[in-house]
């Protein structure tokens, strides 16, 4: 065991990754920051049990993750192809890629997007023994310290180690609000206020988007890139401010234009889960027309009927944002 721990503690220290001082910055050294993401976000899909078997498929959860560690380090407006290394990982010793049947492999030629490397792939394997290893908690983090230590400068070192506690936290938060009963009161403990917020944040997106199958409540969208982005984001009805409510009971997955609406009271949802649209759309000629068709229909809500909005958090809505 401790032979093959070491041998792939070298191979994640030594990953072949683009080195280049004028496309990367001091704070990845100097070098392609994907794979050891990649990784990152793959030691986290096992110790959430996203990942149970000896397989990596191209989720959308874990492309999800790969853009929070991009997010969380690299510069603004950046955006990380995760396509790429789950491609190139190929060069490494302890990953293989799985042609789907019939396929062929891409000789000479690169692969960069997700929706390409799903047509290609099955999935990707990763040596027998090192997921063995990675089923232990004490040595995944050794392999983790590694990827942090040997690819990121000193001074971003501590977001990523926050970054994946907030993705185990947040991932834990998700789970305990869909298991609480309506009345139950979840309470957390947490370090800084600042962690605490993540976590919250994080934990009730995940939980609302995945019950509204990434669909807004409101007029139906559903967009969903095979590369980690959905188009709807998680909306309090009574905001947190207010409630202090995470649950299901109180939220909605909604596009980014209806939680605006939503939110500045253009639009509501009334005692028949219809939606409402604001008098002052119709007067407005410069609000999108679009709104005014999907008025009275009938909101999306999740298959189970015990995480359905409650009424009477629509009715306090009703009372305090939306513009009669
Ligand atoms: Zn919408």
């Amino acid at each position: 065991m401790g032979v093959e721990i070491d041998g792939y503690l070298a191979a994640f220290a030594n990953l072949r990754t683009d080195h280049n001082r004028n496309r990367w910055s001091a704070a990845t050294c100097y070098r392609a920051p994907h794979k050891p993401f990649l990784l990152l976000s793959i030691l986290d899909q096992i110790a959430q049990g996203g990942i149970t078997g000896n397989f990596i498929e191209p989720s959308f959860e874990l492309a999800e993750t790969f853009v929070q560690y991009w997010s969380r380090v690299m510069p603004l407006g950046s955006s990380g192809n995760v396509a790429y290394p789950y491609f190139y990982m190929d060069s490494e010793p302890f990953w293989e890629l799985v042609l789907r049947p019939g396929a062929e492999a891409p000789v000479g030629r690169t692969v960069s997007s997700m929706k390409r490397i799903r047509e290609l792939y099955l999935g990707a394997k990763l040596d027998e023994e090192l997921f063995l290893l990675l089923q232990m908690p004490s040595l995944r983090e050794r392999l983790r310290a590694v990827l942090i230590e040997k690819y990121f400068a000193p001074e971003v070192r501590p977001l990523l180690l926050e970054q994946g506690e907030i993705n185990l936290q947040a991932y834990e938060y998700g789970k305990s609000l869909l298991a609480a009963s309506k009345s139950e009161e979840i309470t957390l403990e947490f370090k800084n206020e600042s962690l605490g917020r993540q976590v919250r944040d994080q934990g009730f997106r995940k939980a609302i988007v995945k019950l509204y199958e990434h669909r807004c409540a409101l007029c139906g969208i559903r967009m969903l890139t095979p590369d980690g982005h959905t188009v709807v984001e998680a909306a309090h009805i009574v905001p947190w401010s207010e409630s202090k409510n995470d649950k299901p009971t109180n939220g909605l997955a909604l596009c980014r234009l209806c939680h605006w609406s939503f939110d500045e009271g253009l639009m509501a949802v009334g005692k028949s889960y219809e939606v409402k649209i604001s008098p002052q759309v119709k007067r407005e000629p410069n609000f999108p027309g679009h709104m005014l068709t999907l008025s009275d229909r009938p909101i999306f809500r999740p298959q189970d009927s015990t995480y359905w909005p409650m009424l009477e958090n629509f009715a306090w809505h009703r009372k305090a944002v939306f513009r009669k």
